[in-house]
């Protein structure tokens, strides 16, 4: 049985991860950890029965020892509880699905007790590519995307081991607001912003969807998880999210996965990796479908992306102070403070003004996400 040990379990890759695991019962999950969800970890930690569990804070690792003291299951707390869950002895495989820059220390942790990372946390090799590639190199440590995208491209690499990689063509759905220009954004709800027309899933990550700061976060997971030059990524909207992205080689051989848009499938494949398991749900069906058709981003209208390519191109700690930024700018909106506009408006504002390292290591890419909160923190 592979021991999993998950980091968000409470989330949408979370829970969609324990629900893989109950559809085929042959995995063991020995670790769980949580923000403030202390009601759905309850649940898990009778269903599932970790051997060691963990949440933010301690007034809610009090309250949840309490509760499940019959099950006699250790609740830590804080960064420690968070490292404790990743570095669990017995866990082989590490499910980063936590959300932020909050992700950074345990999976430097996870991957230094040589632990497989199946990885969702993008914000991870965002802001910290340049360190976590080569520890994981170093340590020998895989690190399995679980963004649909990216394990559509791990896919398509399968066999093609020493063949190199001219392009790789990462799709987009290009959100709820495809085709509409700037002008029509100006009065956008947040319920607006929040229906994605395909995939289902957690509400900061739809939001940016929504700008395109996914695809531009995206685009930098991609650079640091295949090693390839910005240069070498483009981006393709294709709104049917039928084609999960694809690689071209140097003979013009363009090698794709296919499939409904169903996170279960990518988070499946990097649980069982190498190996392809049945998974229940709709098969895709090319007849019903019909139709796959392929546009260019509009980075004048949605100019998440196009900043991100330019935090990108700078390197250094911009990657952090896009990110970070986005974190913040995403939370004002869903809080109804700032428009939907303002979100890119904010990120360029932080990435003019925050000063600028260019090799930070893992305190100044904290420092620098502290620094751009509290830079916006005193603007907005
Ligand atoms: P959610 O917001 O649904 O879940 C986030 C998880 O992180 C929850 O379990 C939450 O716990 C936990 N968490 C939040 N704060 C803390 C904290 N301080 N300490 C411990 N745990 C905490 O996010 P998603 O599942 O949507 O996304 C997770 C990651 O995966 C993100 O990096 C996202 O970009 C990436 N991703 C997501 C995809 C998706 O389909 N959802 C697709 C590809 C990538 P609690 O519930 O208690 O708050």
């Amino acid at each position: 049985m592979r021991k999993i040990a998950i980091l968000g379990s409470t989330g949408s890759i979370g829970t969609q991860t324990l629900s893989v695991a109950e559809e085929h019962g042959d995995l063991e999950i020995v670790a769980l950890a949580c923000g403030s969800n202390i009601k759905l970890m309850e649940e898990q930690m009778r269903r599932f029965k970790p051997k060691t569990v963990a949440v933010w804070k301690e007034e809610d690792a009090k309250a949840l020892r309490e509760n499940t003291r019959d099950l006699g299951i250790p609740v830590g707390s804080g960064m420690e509880g968070l490292i404790a869950v990743a570095t669990m002895e017995e866990a082989e495989v590490l499910v980063t699905a936590i959300v932020g820059m909050l992700g950074i220390r345990p999976t430097i942790a996870a991957i230094q007790a040589g632990k497989t990372i199946a990885l969702a946390n993008k914000e991870t090799l965002v802001t910290a590519g340049h360190l976590i590639m080569p520890l994981a190199e170093k340590n020998k440590v895989s690190i399995l995307p679980v963004d649909s995208e990216h394990s559509a491209i791990f896919q398509s690499l399968q066999g093609n081991e020493g063949n190199r990689i001219q392009k790789i063509l990462l799709t987009a759905s290009g959100g709820p607001f495809r085709g509409k220009k700037k002008e029509e954004l100006t009065d956008i709800r947040v319920e607006d912003a929040l229906k994605h027309p395909n995939w289902s899933m957690g509400r900061k990550i739809t939001i940016d969807s929504a700008t395109l700061v996914n695809k531009g976060l995206e685009v930098m997971e991609a650079r640091w998880l295949f090693g390839v030059e910005l240069e070498q990524i483009e981006v393709v909207v294709h709104p049917q999210s039928v084609i999960h992205s694809a690689v071209e080689y140097e003979d013009g051989a363009v090698i794709a996965q296919l499939g409904t848009p169903d996170m279960r499938l990518p988070i499946q494949y990097a649980l069982y990796y190498p190996k392809r398991r049945t998974l229940s749900g709709k098969r895709l069906d090319l007849f019903e479908i019909g139709n796959l058709t392929f546009e260019k981003p509009d980075m004048d209208t949605f100019q998440g992306l196009a900043l991100a390519l330019k935090a990108m191109k700078k390197g250094g700690n911009m990657t952090t102070i896009f990110n970070a930024a986005n974190e913040k700018a995403v939370a004002l909106f869903l809080e109804r403070k700032i428009r939907f506009l303002e979100i890119t408006e904010i990120i360029e504002a932080a990435m003019e003004t925050c000063r600028f390292v260019p090799c930070p290591n893992v305190d100044e890419i904290l420092a620098t996400e502290q620094e751009v909160y509290e830079f916006i923190g005193s603007r907005w």
